[in-house]
């Protein structure tokens, strides 16, 4: 039993539409035509024919960025000569070890085991003391430079990018 959404009437005439109705956009207005009017309106070119219900365009999704790659925190290491760079540093802004271990919070015993090289500082400790020193005690491991770089091994390794940074002007 065919619904009363299934009797369609042409807006343009009031005709009972046999079959299927056309929806067509007439002087811009939507309307439902029967086959005859659309006919009519579409030869002298007032009816656009509509295929569907227009749909509220979607907006156009934006790609999400990528973060700039963050390398974890197991895979730095400490430089070499890190126990140099924090004695170096700290004497440089004349704090003593005892001050230094303050602002570490750390024991002093540690920060003189630290500066001697016989203790390494704790990946989290050295960032502190890099951002307390301002000085570079951590630097990607192996491991991860062979990752980041493997597809092309002339890459410049972090130690060029941040001497190319410097400005030489
Ligand atoms: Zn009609």
């Amino acid at each position: 039993m065919p619904g009363i959404e299934d009797v369609n009437y042409c807006e343009m005439c009031g005709m009972r539409i046999a079959g299927r109705p056309y929806r067509a956009v007439v002087d811009g207005v939507e309307m439902v035509l029967c086959a005859s009017c659309y006919m009519k309106l579409s030869r002298s070119g007032r009816a656009v024919l509509l295929r569907q219900t227009p749909r509220p365009q979607k907006k156009k999704t934006i790609p999400v960025r990528r973060a700039p790659k963050r390398i974890p925190l197991d895979q730095y290491d400490l430089v070499e000569d890190y126990y140099e760079r924090i004695r170096r540093a700290r004497e440089a802004k004349g704090w003593t070890t005892s001050a230094l271990a303050q602002k570490l919070r750390i024991s002093e015993t540690m920060l003189r085991r630290i500066e001697a090289g016989k203790m390494k500082p704790s990946i989290s400790l050295a960032k502190k003391m890099e951002s307390i020193l301002k000085i570079q005690l951590l630097e990607p491991t192996e491991l991860a430079e062979e990752e980041d770089y493997r597809a092309d091994p002339g890459t410049l390794t972090l130690g060029d990018v941040v001497i190319v940074r410097k400005d030489e002007d």
